[in-house]
């Protein structure tokens, strides 16, 4: 995977020890690494240094993490990977909605970690619409020809469940959140609907996998939405 590899990586977190842990982890696994013990001196290296990646705690001095987003968001697309505690859990999910790509929670695997900034890495200048087919397992959804295949076998969706299915297609590996579904699939309107998405989640997975109540793809993050799995 040598594409990731001399990627720069910028990690905003103001505990000394969880940066230099973090850092030195980044280091050896390949990437470069920069650091931020604020939100502001976060923000000013995301506009003069450029990093692949940003690696965001939410509990910082300054500025909180949630308006750190918001902030880098307004002058960059570089993707967010938001490390937090459980316990902030409700910001997490609103750092979601306000951009962060995705989430990890503390305490986390290395491996964890490192396989998310892998998949934020690939989603780099990877164009919105996607025209190539998506494959894990005998999923394979073929957006060119709105085709959906479980196997050998073509899968029938509705409109509503072929959107939601693209929605997830579209954020492979990354948590989604249940606003993030509504947004995309029904409009600004219906952010309050969440029992749609668990609806249509439900209609999805029992058409998609072999066994709906213990999905082997299309996977619940309990509170927060639902991941896309790809293969690791
Ligand atoms: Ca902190």
């Amino acid at each position: 995977m040598d594409e990731t590899k001399s990627r720069r990586i910028l990690v905003i977190e103001d505990e000394p020890h969880t940066r230099k842990a973090l850092c030195s982890m980044l280091v050896q696994d390949g990437y470069e690494a920069l650091e931020a013990g604020t939100g502001t001196d976060g923000i000013a290296q995301c506009i003069s240094s450029r990093p692949d990646v940003v690696l965001l705690d939410l509990g910082l001095p300054d500025i909180d993490g949630i308006d750190v987003t918001r902030q880098i968001r307004d002058v960059s697309e570089v993707p967010i990977i938001v490390v937090s505690a459980r316990s902030r859990e409700a910001d997490q999910i609103t750092a979601l909605d306000r951009g962060a790509n995705d989430y990890v929670t503390k305490p986390f695997r290395d491996g964890e970690l490192l396989a998310r900034i892998r998949v934020a890495i690939r989603s780099l200048g990877r164009p919105k619409e996607i025209s190539e087919p998506f494959v894990v397992g005998d999923l394979r959804v073929d957006p060119a020809q709105r085709r959906v295949l479980v196997g050998d076998v073509e899968v029938n969706l509705t409109p509503t469940e072929y959107k939601l299915l693209l929605a997830m297609v579209r954020q492979a590996g990354k948590v989604v959140t249940h606003e993030q579904l509504l947004r995309e699939v029904w409009g600004p309107g219906y952010l309050r609907e969440v029992q749609y998405v668990r609806v249509y989640m439900k209609q999805l997975r029992y058409k998609l996998e072999k066994e709906p109540a213990q999905p082997k793809y299309l996977l619940t993050v309990p509170g927060v939405g639902y991941r896309l799995k790809v293969d690791a």
